[in-house]
C-alpha cells in the first residue's frame, strides 16, 4: 500500500497530504491517531495541515486552473474516463481501505465505491452537460445564448462515513466543469483520499488540479478564509454545516453544506410487513447506522406496532456482527471508541427518559471485544420529545414510534428539524402519492428504504439537513460548480442608427 510515507522513527504509517501531484512530508508535528475499528489497533497517524500547507495546496490549484479550465471538456472527460477504469481496477483495494479505517463491512464498502464510480460516469458526459441554450434572432440581428464557466479553486470537506463516495459526489463534477479542487477528508479515515489522488494522477490529471490536505478545524478554517477559494462543498454534521455555511457565505463564497439527519420509515397497515422488516433491518443496522440516509425511526401506523416489534426482535438479535473483512459480516464496529461511547450514552438516555428498551446493544457479547463494536439496539414506545427521537445518534439504534393514522405520521415527520430522507411502506398508490407531495423531506422512498438518488439526479435534504441552494452532484452539481453567463451579440451591419433611451425589447 503506497498511501502513506513511513518515517523510520515511527512504528505506524504516517498519512500526509497530496499537493501539486505528490505526497508531501508534513511540516507540523500535529498528528491524529487513526484506528482499525474492528481491532481497536492504532494503524496510522494522520498529519493535521497547517495554514501554510493549505495555502500551498491552494496556490498549486490556482496555478493549475488557467490551463485546466481552458482544456476542451471532451479532453477533461477522457481523463475522467481513464480514472473510472482505474477505479474499476482498484475497486477492492479501495473497499478494503474503507473497511480497515471506517469499519463498515467489505461488501458494503464495495457498494460505496460503485456509487462513487457512478458520479465519475456521469461527469464523463461533461461535453453534453455543459451544452447551453441559444436563441437565434431575438430581434434586430441579435442572438442570445448562455455559458456555464468554472468558478476557479473549489474545496470539499467530507465526513468519515463515506470516505470514497462523498468526496466523489464532489470532485468528479467540479473537475469536469473545469475547476481545480482541494479535498479535506475526515481525519478519522483519511487513506482512501490519497489513493484517489494517486489514481487521478495515473489517469493523466495535471499536477495541482486535485490536491488533498488532511487536517482538522485549522485546515477547514484556512480553506474558508483563503481568498483564492471560490466555493466550498461540505458534508458532515449539522452544527459544522451551519458554521461552514455562515462563515463561507460571509466571505462571499458559494457554499453547499449538507448536514445531519433523522430518517423515518413509515409502515402503513396495508404494507407487506415482511418487506418492511427486511427494509428496516438493512437500513437501520447496515453500516452500523453510520449513514446519513440510515433509517433511525420506524413509524408504526395504526395497529402495526405489535406485529412489527415481534418480527424485528429476532432479526436484531441475530445480526451477524464482526470484523467487516469477513464476507458473512452484516454489521461491523463503530468508527472510534469515542463514537461508541456516544452511542451507548444515547441508549442510557433513552432508558432514562422512559422509552421501552427491547434489545440492548450494550449487552451484546461483541461490545466487550477490543474493537469499537456495539450490538443492534431496538426501542419501542419512543416519544417525540425524547432525546433519542430528536437527535441524530448515528449508530445501530432503531426507535419505534407508534401513531394512530397517516396524517399523524406526516405531521410527526414534518415537525422534525431534519429532512434528509424518508420512506413509506404501503400498497396504496393514493396514499403514496399524498405522502410524496406532503412530506417536507428532500429524498423520498416509496417501498424503497434508502432512496439515495442516482448520479444523474441530485442528492440533498431539506430543513436543517442542508444549508445552501444546491443539492449535490447531478444537474444541481453542474450548476453549483459553474457560473452562468448570458451573452447577447450582434454585428455592426445590423446595428440601427442612434441611441435608444427606452428599455430594449424585441423588435
Ligand atoms: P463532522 O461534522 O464531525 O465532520 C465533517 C468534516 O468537518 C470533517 O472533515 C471534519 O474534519 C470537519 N470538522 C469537524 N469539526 C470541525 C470544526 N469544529 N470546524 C471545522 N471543521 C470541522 O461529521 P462526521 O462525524 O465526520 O460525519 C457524520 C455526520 O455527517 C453525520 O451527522 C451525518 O448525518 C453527516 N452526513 C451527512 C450527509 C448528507 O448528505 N447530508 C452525508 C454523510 C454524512
Amino acid at each position: 500500500m503506497n498511501v502513506a510515507s513511513e518515517k523510520a522513527n515511527l512504528s505506524v504509517k504516517q498519512v500526509s497530504h497530496f499537493i501539486n501531484g505528490q505526497l508531501v512530508i508534513p511540516s507540523s508535528n500535529r498528528f491524529k491517531d487513526v484506528f482499525n475499528p474492528a481491532t481497536g489497533d492504532k494503524t496510522a497517524a494522520v498529519a493535521l495541515a497547517t495554514v501554510e500547507e493549505v495555502d500551498r495546496a491552494v496556490q498549486a490549484a490556482n496555478a493549475a486552473f488557467p490551463s485546466w479550465s481552458e482544456m476542451a471538456p471532451l479532453k477533461r472527460a477522457r481523463i475522467l474516463f481513464k480514472f473510472k477504469e482505474l477505479l474499476n481496477k482498484h475497486h477492492d483495494e479501495l473497499a478494503m481501505l474503507i473497511t480497515r479505517e471506517h469499519g463498515k463491512v467489505f461488501t458494503d464498502a464495495q457498494g460505496e465505491v460503485i456509487r462513487g464510480i457512478e458520479v465519475v460516469e456521469f461527469a464523463c458526459g461533461i461535453p453534453n452537460l455543459l451544452k447551453t441554450d441559444f436563441t437565434d434572432q431575438i430581434g434586430g440581428g441579435i442572438d442570445n445564448w448562455n455559458l456555464r464557466q468554472p468558478l476557479g479553486v473549489v474545496a470539499g470537506i467530507t465526513p468519515f462515513n463515506f470516505p470514497v463516495m462523498v468526496p466523489m459526489w464532489m470532485f468528479p463534477v467540479a473537475l469536469a466543469c473545469g475547476n481545480t479542487f482541494i479535498l479535506k477528508p475526515s481525519e478519522r479515515d483519511p487513506s482512501a483520499s490519497l489513493r484517489l489522488a494517486e489514481l487521478l494522477k495515473e489517469a493523466g490529471l495535471p499536477d495541482g488540479v486535485f490536491n488533498v490536505v488532511n487536517g482538522d478545524k485549522v485546515a477547514v478554517d484556512a480553506l474558508i478564509e483563503h481568498p483564492e477559494v471560490s466555493a466550498i462543498s461540505f458534508v458532515g454534521s449539522t452544527p459544522i454545516a451551519e458554521y461552514i455555511h455562515t462563515e463561507a457565505s460571509k466571505r462571499g463564497k458559494r457554499v453547499q453544506a449538507l448536514g445531519g439527519a433523522k430518517n423515518h420509515l413509515v409502515v402503513m397497515p396495508d404494507a407487506d410487513l415482511d418487506q418492511a422488516v427486511d427494509a428496516l433491518i438493512g437500513a437501520a443496522y447496515g453500516s452500523a447506522g453510520e449513514r446519513c440516509m440510515a433509517i433511525s425511526v420506524a413509524v408504526a401506523v395504526g395497529n402495526t406496532g405489535d406485529k412489527l416489534i415481534e418480527k424485528l426482535i429476532p432479526r436484531v438479535k441475530s445480526l451477524v456482527i464482526k470484523n467487516g473483512e469477513n464476507l458473512d459480516a452484516e454489521m461491523g464496529p463503530l468508527v472510534t471508541a469515542e463514537h461508541k461511547a456516544k452511542v451507548a450514552s444515547y441508549i442510557d438516555s433513552g432508558e432514562a427518559e422512559g422509552a421501552k428498551l427491547i434489545v440492548d446493544g450494550r449487552a451484546h457479547p461483541v461490545a466487550a471485544e477490543n474493537g469499537f463494536f456495539i450490538g443492534g439496539t431496538l426501542f419501542d414506545d419512543v416519544q417525540a420529545d425524547m432525546k433519542i427521537y430528536r437527535e441524530e445518534i448515528f449508530g445501530p439504534v432503531l426507535a419505534v414510534v407508534r401513531v394512530p393514522d397517516f396524517a399523524s405520521a406526516v405531521e410527526l415527520i414534518n415537525a422534525h428539524e431534519f429532512g434528509n430522507g424518508v420512506a413509506l411502506y404501503t400498497s396504496d398508490g393514493g396514499v403514496a402519492r399524498a405522502f410524496t407531495r406532503q412530506i417536507k423531506v428532500g429524498m423520498v422512498g416509496v417501498n424503497v428504504p434508502i432512496p439515495v438518488p442516482m448520479a444523474w439526479h441530485s442528492f440533498g435534504g431539506w430543513k436543517r439537513s442542508l444549508f445552501g441552494d444546491h443539492h449535490a452532484y447531478g444537474e444541481e452539481g453542474i450548476r453549483f460548480y459553474t457560473r452562468y453567463k448570458s451573452v447577447m451579440q450582434r454585428w455592426p451591419d445590423s446595428i440601427g442608427k442612434g441611441a435608444e433611451f427606452t428599455m430594449p425589447v424585441a423588435k
